[in-house]
């Protein structure tokens, strides 16, 4: 089956039906890279703008396909949400997220925020607050230091569900994110329906930031807005000196970026967080 698997990916140049074809090769190979432990988990830290200390980590899903090599999450969650696999995924991200906490504390490091993304599939799924209470039980990680993030999209697919979800989840103790914040059709709706703790802008709108002026704006407007909520504000995708230098300038809270780390494996990333500091 490997053999033949591997003549899939070959001829993926060679038209639709075979890119048909690939796509379902890599959608069994996903159902298997689970038990085969071909899933991992980096983590990237996220940096207090006022101390430089890191206050947290974000969880990021990797696969490492056996003949493909590093698959994207980018590519492969949207795959595992059409065959409705990203649930049995996205509890093992978070059991392992929450083991990796508990060994962490377990090594003598403070407990900091782990934060872990949900999918929309999960998100609807109305065994998730049962789930992360058991997950957060069998680990004995603090309910505080667990960030779920999730999406605009999601959110905004049944108001009234994701309201009655999100109290649920609140009432549990964890955190909620909105991620990429801004860049949904919602924003607005979604901070004033929805318990949320941060707010985290859009890669896009840091990218260009301090020199693109509607990116000023937006930027300057997000953290008003947490502040005007009483929620704390994380930039994404935080680069060069310059927008560190401008996001403080700001008050954005929190910052996350290759500037400061990009995702690593655990081991990688164990010296970071023993130090707190990552310059
Ligand atoms: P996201 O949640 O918005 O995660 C941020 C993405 O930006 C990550 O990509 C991260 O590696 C990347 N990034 C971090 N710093 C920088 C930077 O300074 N510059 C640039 N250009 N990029 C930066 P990654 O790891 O490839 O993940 C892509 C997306 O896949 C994530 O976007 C998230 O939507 C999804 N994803 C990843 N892990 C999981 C997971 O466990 N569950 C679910 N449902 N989705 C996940
Ligand atoms: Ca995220
Ligand atoms: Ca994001
Ligand atoms: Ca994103």
């Amino acid at each position: 089956a490997k053999q033949q698997g591997k003549n899939n990916y070959q001829i993926y140049h060679e038209g639709m039906a075979v890119q048909t074809l690939n796509h379902l090769a890599l959608e069994s190979d996903l159902r298997k890279a689970l038990s085969r432990k071909e899933l991992l988990v980096h983590y990237q830290p996220q940096i207090d703008l006022m101390t430089g200390a890191i206050v947290g980590v974000e969880a990021l899903l990797r696969w490492q396909h056996p003949l493909l090599g590093f698959v994207s999450p980018a590519q492969f969650i949207p795959l595992a949400e059409e065959s409705g696999i990203i649930c049995t995924i996205g509890e093992w991200v978070l059991r392992t997220a929450c083991q990796q906490q508990r060994d962490w504390q377990a090594a003598g490091l403070p407990p900091m925020r782990m934060a872990v993304n949900l999918s929309a599939q999960q998100f609807q799924q109305s065994s998730l607050a049962t789930s992360i209470l058991q997950t957060l039980e069998e680990t004995g990680i603090e309910p505080q230091y667990l960030e779920l993030e999730i999406t605009e999209s999601a959110a905004m697919r049944d108001v009234q569900f994701t309201t009655s979800t999100l109290s649920r989840l609140v009432d549990l103790g964890v955190q909620i994110a909105m991620d990429d914040f801004g860049t949904g059709y919602s924003s607005l709706s979604v901070i004033k329906h929805f318990p949320l703790h941060t707010l985290k802008i859009d890669q896009s709108f840091v990218r260009d930031a301090p020199h693109n002026s509607s990116d000023v704006a937006i930027a300057n407007t997000v953290v008003a807005l947490g502040r005007g909520l009483g929620l704390k504000v994380l930039a994404e995708g935080v680069e060069t000196a310059e927008q560190v230098e401008f996001l403080r300038s700001i008050q954005c809270d929190f910052a996350q970026g290759y500037y400061f780390s990009r995702p690593l494996p655990p081991e990688a990333i164990a010296p970071l967080l023993i130090s707190k500091q990552v310059t």
